[in-house]
């Protein structure tokens, strides 16, 4: 069963020179999308985790279920503007500009173990500052968790270097 085989790519999307990764195939699969959740929950079953953070959008659709068959709960970590409750936020450089994490003050105890959840790792940028915020509130990351690894972008070696550990279940060659 390969996961990375139902991924598809687009070339030049959103703008010239990216090559997207679209997990969009892999999801509509029922044997693709059930082999992504039960490979992650395999390899985190036997750990000891509190809770699952999920980034937004498409680390929603991977972490929320991967929290369920875990038996924890699952916290939402969404861009500016987008949660009712009170937040704590942190910004981040994008190629162009700068973009926004955050959540809500009350979504993480202190000495929580949390696993980190998003599609896909390129700079690490959005994982890094997601990261840093559950560090803030006290919470352990205990793992990042990727469906797709860009390596040669360098985000998995940015988090190593912030001694954060690093999962995917496959990588792709390029940016
Ligand atoms: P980064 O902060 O650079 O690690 O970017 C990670 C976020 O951007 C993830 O939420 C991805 O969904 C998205 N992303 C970045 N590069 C790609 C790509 N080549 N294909 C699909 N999604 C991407």
């Amino acid at each position: 069963m390969s996961i990375k085989s139902r991924i598809r790519t687009i070339a030049h999307y959103p703008h010239e020179g990216i090559m997207f990764r679209d997990i969009t195939t892999l999801l509509k699969d029922p044997v693709g999308l059930r082999a992504t959740i039960q490979e992650l929950v395999g390899h985190y079953r036997t750990l000891e985790i509190d809770k699952v953070a999920g980034i937004e959008s498409r680390g929603f659709i991977i972490g929320a279920p991967v929290a369920y068959e875990l038996g924890l709960g699952f916290v939402p970590v969404r861009k500016q503007g987008k949660l009712p409750a009170e937040t704590r936020g942190r910004d981040y450089q994008l190629e162009y500009g700068s973009d926004r994490v955050e959540i809500h003050v009350d979504a993480i105890q202190a000495g929580e173990r949390v696993l980190l959840v998003d599609d896909l790792i390129a700079t690490g940028g959005t994982a890094e500052a997601a990261a840093g915020l559950i560090q803030e509130m006290g919470g352990e990351v205990v793992e990042c968790c990727f469906v797709i690894d860009l390596p040669a972008v360098g985000g998995r070696a940015r988090l190593e270097r912030h001694g954060l550990k690093v999962f995917a279940l496959c990588e792709f060659e390029g940016g």
